[in-house]
């Protein structure tokens, strides 16, 4: 469903993906791991064209991400083509970034009536079930300055949701929370995959990459160093470096 090609992407003399391959089949949870620094963050980000990319080519369902061809050579898309394919992925930032000034169900209800343009009974009804789904009913009239951290990265889900996209990218979601919170967001992201949702989750959480990834993707210096299913990976990885830094976090 997600496929890189050659990926290449520099910040200045940077390289920060040096020529990336990676895959993600429909229904599966890929995780990324690696050391600060390694590329994590942007490959995400070019995999929404939040980032221009200096090579290579982002396909998902076949379609090319954020540029098109144009004699040969690929041309950045327009702004309108490159709004419709963002709104088909859902992305959770490690800050939730929710609108302080709006309710969570406000929040959650936003983007499919404004940018989807759907019927608000038809949103509101779907954002009711969302919050369910994320255990915060009872707080659909809160606005997120009375929700703990947890229960805004919760909420911050249900908005990505409500858009249905059909790929969702976490990006260190649990990583600005309090110990005691980082389960609870942990739990609705593990129901999410076990509900078959695609998904690419970027963490510090070996614990979730053990027991919830489908495949387990190493990136090291802007590369991807090793990858393989959770059993390979944190049973007798082959690569040295992976067993270092294994060796650090675990
Ligand atoms: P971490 O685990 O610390 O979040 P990461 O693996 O996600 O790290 P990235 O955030 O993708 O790494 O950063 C990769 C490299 O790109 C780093 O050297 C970083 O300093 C650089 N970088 C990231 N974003 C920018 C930017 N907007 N401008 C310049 N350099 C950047």
């Amino acid at each position: 469903m997600v496929q890189t090609e050659q990926l290449i992407k520099r910040f200045g003399q940077n390289m920060v993906l040096n020529g990336v391959d990676f895959r993600v089949e429909r229904g599966q949870t890929v995780v990324v791991i690696g050391p600060s620094g390694s590329g994590k963050t942007t490959l995400l980000r070019c995999l929404n064209h939040l980032e221009k990319i200096d090579g290579g080519r982002i396909y998902i369902d076949g379609e090319l991400i954020g540029y098109r061809e144009h004699n040969g050579r690929l041309i950045e898309d327009s702004d309108a083509n490159i709004a419709r394919q963002r709104a088909q992925i859902g992305f959770v930032f490690q800050r939730f970034n929710l609108f302080a000034h709006m309710t969570a169900l406000e929040n959650i209800i936003e983007a499919p009536i404004h940018v989807l343009r759907q019927p608000k009974d038809e949103v509101v009804a779907r954002a009711r079930k969302l919050l369910a789904k994320v255990g915060l009913s009872e707080k659909e009239h809160a606005y997120p300055h009375k929700l703990s951290g947890g229960q805004q990265q919760r909420v911050a889900i249900a908005r990505a949701l409500a858009m249905q996209p059909k790929l969702m990218l976490f990006d260190e979601a649990t990583s600005a929370l309090d110990p005691e919170l980082v389960g609870e967001v942990l739990k609705v992201m593990r129901d999410l995959a076990e509900e078959g949702m695609t998904m690419v989750v970027v963490t510090h959480e070996m614990g979730f990459a053990r027991d919830v990834a489908d495949h387990v993707v190493f990136m090291e210096k802007a590369q991807i160093a090793e990858q393989g299913p959770p059993e390979q990976i944190f049973g007798d990885c082959l690569n040295d470096r992976t067993r270092e830094f294994l060796g650090k976090v675990l």
